[in-house]
């Protein structure tokens, strides 16, 4: 049975992920990459985690993918109706997760070897997965035409492709499987912005006319805003604001997401961003040092006493609209 449209195809319950990292004097930091984040992807939808570096959302996509094993909370992926949690699988199960979830990484350059020929970056998975002869070259030619990339590039060196046309590459990767989900980690972070247009338009195809949901991290919001249907805001492993994108663009609530708003150039022209207070803003703490109470303290204009001391609960606000800052 496949889940219908609106319905859950992957969820996270207070997913953690915490690294122990060493230091050069031998002591061993605790990194809260992720700190009890709770959100979900339905079947066909477009979801855009946004944050700066460090806010986690690059491991919160490699949890969504499979890549990577949270500390605690639970992961329940719905590919085909009913409920699995992916790191729970072995053997054959989990390279089927795999096929289910695609992921399209952020630089083209790096993604793939440039000394392989487009064909072997194709074929090569297949032949992992026991497809061959015409069955493999059938699927090479739907996923090129499928990133418009003419087949004449098969026979190329990928160093001979330009950045747009390796991105298109590795989405056509991505899709070899035919995945349920795509999870795509800033795709357009490294292209010219002639170039961002297209591979949003390629990914915003792949949804529509493939049914494929996308999960998109980036730390451009005028990105988020031009492709997804619903925006979580990342700060420090923790959900701050959560909205569909009209919602969140007519009233963005929390002072974290206005900084965010005020900070981006292709943005400014939105009426509903309110002025925000420079002086307090600064870089974004260490995960290994948290701040206590909200822990977004440390940088906002607003904050008073209670906000070092508690950290607010994200509740909801309106209807699908969910805030963590204690003045709403
Ligand atoms: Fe600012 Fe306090 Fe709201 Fe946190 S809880 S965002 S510090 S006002």
């Amino acid at each position: 049975m496949q889940p219908a449209g609106g319905s859950p195809l992957i969820e996270l319950k207070d997913v953690k992920v915490y690294f122990k990292k060493g230091s050069i004097f031998g002591k061993r930091k605790l990194i809260k990459a992720l700190d009890g984040v709770s959100m979900k992807v339905n079947f066909k939808e477009k979801v855009a985690i946004v944050g700066e570096t460090g806010s986690g959302k690059t491991t919160l996509g490699r949890v969504v993918v499979g890549l990577q094993r949270p500390t605690s909370g639970e992961v329940t992926a719905y590919f085909n109706g009913y409920p699995v949690n992916p790191y729970s699988l072995k053997g054959r199960a989990k390279k089927e997760y795999f096929k289910n979830a695609g992921m399209v990484y952020q630089d083209p350059y790096s993604a793939i070897d440039p000394l392989m020929r487009v064909r072997d970056v194709l074929r090569i998975p297949l032949l992992y997965a026991g497809i061959k002869g015409e069955e493999a070259d059938k699927r090479i030619k739907e996923v090129m035409s499928r990133v418009s990339l003419s087949e004449e590039y098969l026979s190329y060196y990928v160093f001979q492709l330009s950045g747009g046309q390796r991105q298109r590459l590795v989405i056509a990767r991505a899709l070899l499987f035919n995945p349920k989900l795509l999870v795509a980690d800033e795709p357009v972070s490294m292209l010219d912005a002639s170039l961002k247009g297209d591979i949003l338009d390629l990914l915003n195809s792949v949804n529509s006319d493939m049914g494929v949901s996308v999960l998109m991290v980036t730390h451009e919001l005028a990105v988020a805003k031009v492709f997804a249907q619903r925006i979580h805001v990342l700060y420090l492993g923790k959900i701050m604001e959560s909205a569909n994108s009209e919602e969140f663009f007519s009233n963005p609530l929390h002072p974290y997401t206005q900084l965010l708003l005020a900070a981006s150039p292709d943005l400014k022209h939105l009426r509903t961003i309110p002025e925000i207070p420079l002086k307090k803003v600064s870089e974004i703490p260490s995960s290994a040092n948290i701040p206590p109470g909200c822990r977004f303290h440390t940088r906002c204009p607003f904050a008073f006493d209670k906000c070092i001391k508690e950290e607010p609960p994200l509740k909801e606000v309106k209807e699908g609209h969910e805030v963590a800052c204690w003045l709403r």
